[in-house]
């Protein structure tokens, strides 16, 4: 493991004030919260910060649940927002979404604000042993480009990086309409979700749009029917412990027994989190579990390219669009 120095700061602002200094000399400072993403990328130096800020005790871990909506504040961890009665009521989409990631044990450590930021999961970019990768080392190309790509993105991709999103919790809030708190030394801003995680394009190797030292502080989440009669549904090559190969955030606002308007995200098909508008249009005034779902699911496939491997996935996400519907319809 490359050598690194962990800061341990005893307030958020000292955490903030630590990263703006040091983000004047030293490009290679990091946040660390729960640590689960990024001492495995410490260990196998896909990663090399020289500084560590740890967020442990600084950043707010409470839940709060009111009319307006929903509140996390950004350390809670995965295993208590899912566990939480309020959201599991009137969000059950969340809740389902983070009971569908990693495993107990790595629930029970991760924070919310850690699995927005996580790094993807592209076998490529996690071993320094293939020296192609845009994300790891700009320049040096894409090996997934003409190898293994079954896990790839077919949706939001460039030339320079076909890399999937990994996290269960972002599709599921993009499909809620979250927005994020986030703080800087100097600064407090809102941040819509579905426009924290950038498209590749030119640039893979830049993933978020936060600047040097900005944290997420919370999570905000408005209430309303449609949170209410939501659900997120994975396909994985396994019941746990594994990523989606596709994943639908469903959340719907029904007229008897017809959708009145519908909210759709995908996951393990985009390079970001993928809001659906195209789809979600087409639902409107369609029955659950009529035929006219999968003509709108086929919507979701405009402009998806696959690479080979991961071709599959094209169908796969519009038939999961369709099952998805129709079990968020059936909730009363
Ligand atoms: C075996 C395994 C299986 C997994 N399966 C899944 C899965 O199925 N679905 C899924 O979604 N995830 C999965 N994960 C990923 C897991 O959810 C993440 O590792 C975890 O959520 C990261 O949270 P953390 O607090 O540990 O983040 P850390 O590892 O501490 O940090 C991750 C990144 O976020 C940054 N960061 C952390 N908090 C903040 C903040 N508040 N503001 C700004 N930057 C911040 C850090 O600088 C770092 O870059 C899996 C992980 C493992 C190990
Ligand atoms: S898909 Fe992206 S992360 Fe994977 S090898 Fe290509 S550039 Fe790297």
């Amino acid at each position: 493991m490359h050598p690194f120095t962990l800061e341990r700061p005893r307030d958020l602002a000292a955490a903030l004030a630590f990263q703006a200094q040091a983000g004047r000399t030293d490009a290679a400072a990091e946040y660390i919260a729960g640590g689960t993403d990024m001492v495995q990328l410490l260990q196998e130096e896909v990663r090399q910060p020289t500084r560590l800020v740890s967020l442990a005790g600084v950043l707010d871990h409470r839940i709060e649940v009111n009319d307006q909506g929903l509140r996390i504040g950004a350390a809670a961890t995965m295993a208590d927002v899912a566990a939480h009665s309020g959201i599991v009521q009137q969000f059950p989409l969340i809740s389902e979404a983070l009971l569908n990631s990693a495993s107990p044990q790595v629930r029970n450590q991760a924070t919310m604000g850690g699995n927005l930021l996580q790094r993807t999961r592209c076998p490529y970019f996690r071993d320094v042993g293939y020296t192609a990768c845009n994300k790891r080392v700009p320049g040096s190309g894409c090996a997934a480009l003409t190898g293994d790509n079954q896990w790839h993105a077919v949706l939001g991709t460039s030339d320079n990086c076909i890399a999937v999103h990994p996290s269960d919790l972002a599709v599921a809030l993009v499909a809620l309409d979250a927005e994020l708190e986030v703080r800087s030394a100097s600064d407090r801003r809102t941040l819509r979700l579905i426009d924290l995680h950038r498209l590749p394009g030119d640039t893979p190797h830049i993933e978020a749009a936060l600047e040097p030292g900005e944290v997420i502080a919370a999570i905000h989440v408005p209430s309303g029917p449609a949170a209410r009669r939501s659900h997120y549904l994975k396909v994985r090559t396994r019941a746990s412990f594994e990523f989606a190969l596709v994943s639908v955030a469903v959340a719907l606002d029904m007229d008897g027994p017809r959708v009145a308007t519908a909210r759709i995200a995908l996951g393990g098909v985009g390079t970001k989190p993928w809001r659906t508008p195209e789809v979600e249009a087409a639902l409107k005034g369609v029955t659950p579990g009529s035929p006219e779902v999968r003509n709108a699911a086929a919507l979701a496939a405009q402009g998806a390219q696959g690479r080979g491997h991961n071709d599959f996935k094209i169908e796969l996400m519009q038939r999961a669009i369709v099952r998805a519907v129709e079990i968020a319809g059936a909730r009363a």
